[in-house]
């Protein structure tokens, strides 16, 4: 049985009178691709948000490599990052300042600039599928390499546990297909990828595994193999 990297239990969470989550469990493995599915409103970012401890819930238990974080910093230290549905990068900055965007204290003292500048260059290669000057200014660019940026600032900092929470949104097909690849070969070095997507044709796809919400609840765990278009929709 593999490691387990991920456990939540009974998890509760409220926005003043909203629910978003009302009694979720999920456990995600070391070296698989956990899909978090569900309507609009049924939680998914919030769960994300709990899993890479920007929010804390309000009862229930949060398990990372069997330990608990309690703040964003711990969570990442953890090694947990989450590319969060809302593409956050600053216009201003190059593409290289964004990808190491708070990085420091974490990569800073052990990777130097040049280091840094490497590696940047050869993951936004391999995921853009073509060459990008790291100091171009990401204001100038598209929505759709924004969004690469964000993947790849999680993936440079080689987590244990990634959350995607939307991510191939802005992604056309052969963008997805170079980030599934990269997926496949983050699983087989033993990361945990959860990915929230309302795309079920994807999911089918790349997802070994399935949570499934509906307002606010677990309401099923679909297992390898058994994710069908027919058994999510019944779900
Ligand atoms: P999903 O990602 O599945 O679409 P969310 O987790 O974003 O769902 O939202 C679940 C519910 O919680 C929704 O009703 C949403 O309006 C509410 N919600 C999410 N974040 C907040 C927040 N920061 N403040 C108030 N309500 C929120
Ligand atoms: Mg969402």
């Amino acid at each position: 049985m593999p490691a387990v990297s991920v456990e939540i239990s009974k998890v509760r969470k409220t926005f003043g009178p909203t629910v978003a989550l009302a009694d979720v469990s999920l456990r995600a493995y070391a070296g698989e691709v956990h899909a978090i599915i569900g309507g609009n409103g049924s939680g998914k970012s919030t769960l994300a948000k709990v899993i890479s401890g920007v929010l804390i819930p309000d009862s229930g238990q949060v398990s990372i490599l069997g330990k608990a974080a309690t703040t964003p910093h711990e969570a990442r230290e953890l090694g947990i990052s989450n590319v969060f549905q809302e593409v956050l990068v600053a216009d201003e900055c190059s593409v290289l300042d964004n990808l190491y965007l708070g990085a420091d204290g974490l990569l800073g003292s052990t990777v130097n600039k040049e280091e840094r500048r490497a590696n940047a260059r050869a993951l936004m290669a391999e995921l853009l599928g073509f060459e990008l000057d790291p100091d171009t200014l990401t204001g100038d660019l598209p929505l759709s390499i924004k969004q690469w940026i964000t993947i790849a600032r999680a993936m440079l900092t080689r987590p244990k546990v990634l959350i995607l929470d939307e991510s191939s949104a802005a992604l056309d097909f052969e963008s997805t297909e170079r980030l599934f690849r990269k997926m496949r070969e983050m699983k087989r070095e033993g990361t945990a990828i959860l990915i929230v997507t309302h795309r079920i044709a994807e999911l089918v796809r790349i997802a070994d595994r399935a949570t499934v919400l509906r307002d606010g609840r677990t309401v099923g765990t679909l297992e390898e193999g058994g994710i069908t278009e027919a058994r999510i929709l019944s779900l």
